[in-house]
């Protein structure tokens, strides 16, 4: 057991409860919660995480939407909201993580430091003694994107979650320190991007998907037809590095990206397209980083006159266009196409 406070938990919460407006909600929640819905059947629950980045709101929003619907699910479900000081601070859903804090869904591992990494462990012990079927974490991507499923493990269960909300899964053997990694072998659990977080389709994505997931007596309704891709690379920016948006090379910066560069998310690149420019430094700015840890930013790019290019056709995922993220958490992932 930690020392660490325990998380308010809503029991059965009531239409009145969350207020009209999700802002409403998230101001009388105050804090990390979890949201207890009793089922038709009480014997079991199935988990659902939220809003542990406070910039992606479609999870919460579902939520609230349904509560605020009135409806009852077939099993309990315990949920949690994560950031919400985040997602407060105004302008609401701009911050991923609270002014100077950490991004909470990298603190689910040992020492479990500072707030975040309290929450997180008293988080997961909430889930262990709850022992859910099961665990959705809703996110959205910062760009613009296709819904998809993510998770560690490729077994039948894995797909048949994702398929409830979208149909693709990807799978990836980075360890983060995310929500996932700390409960993949618990039970089976999968993150969605549920599509832009600007993007209201993303929103009725997440309510349908959740609504599904909620009213499921089991989940052999659902037959997959998810198409699976396997390990993508992340490409994060060296930590000196500085990163700006344009059409053209911004002069002085190490590397510049299309302000639309997010449109091809989950599109193929050939080698002749330009992904960007950099800068004197060169690839040097760049880390592709894959399960070992290894720099593979020189097999997998090449420099023409400062034009960043694709060494091999590959798809790009989760291509953020806000400079902040790019620099504090990663630019985007690459799939070489096979
Ligand atoms: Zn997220």
């Amino acid at each position: 057991m930690s020392l660490a406070r325990p998380i308010p938990r809503w029991e059965a919460p009531t239409p009145q409860d969350v207020g009209p407006t999700v802002e409403d909600f998230l101001v009388k929640l105050g804090e990390p919660t979890f949201l207890w819905l009793p089922g038709l059947d009480v014997t079991r629950t199935r988990a659902v995480s939220t809003l542990l980045h406070g910039n992606e709101p479609s999870g919460v929003r579902a939520l609230h939407r349904w509560i605020k619907e009135g409806q009852q699910p077939q099993v309990n479900l315990l949920c949690f909201i994560g950031s919400i000081e985040a997602a407060l601070t105004p302008p609401l859903f701009s911050h991923r993580c609270a002014p100077e804090g950490k991004d909470l869904n990298r603190c689910f591992r040992s020492p479990f430091d500072g707030p975040e990494g309290a929450i997180a462990q008293v988080m997961l012990e909430e889930l262990h003694r709850a022992q859910p079927e099961c665990l959705i974490d809703l996110h959205n991507t910062s760009g613009q994107s296709p819904a998809y499923g993510v998770s560690t493990l490729n077994r039948e269960i894995q797909e048949t979650l994702t398929g409830i909300f979208c149909d693709h899964l990807i799978v990836t053997d980075l360890r983060l320190g995310t929500l996932m990694e700390a409960t993949e072998y618990d039970w089976p659990t999968v993150t969605i991007e549920a599509g832009g977080a600007n993007d209201p389709q993303a929103d009725e994505l997440a309510f349908r998907g959740f609504t599904r997931y909620a009213l499921a007596k089991d989940f052999s309704d659902f037959p997959s037809s998810v198409t699976v891709v396997h390990h993508p690379i992340r490409v994060e920016l060296q930590k000196d590095a500085t990163v700006a948006y344009g059409y053209a090379p911004v002069p002085g910066v190490d590397l510049t990206l299309p302000p639309d560069a997010d449109r091809l998310n989950f599109g193929l690149w050939s080698q002749q397209e330009t992904l960007g420019w950099v800068g004197k430094r060169g690839l040097e700015v760049l880390w592709a980083k894959n399960a070992m840890g290894q720099n593979l930013s020189s097999a997998i790019f090449s420099v023409q006159n400062g034009e960043l290019r694709l060494a091999f056709p590959s798809r790009l995922m989760m291509v953020t266009t806000n400079a902040e993220i790019a620099k504090s958490d990663c630019l985007f992932y690459i799939l070489p196409d096979s």
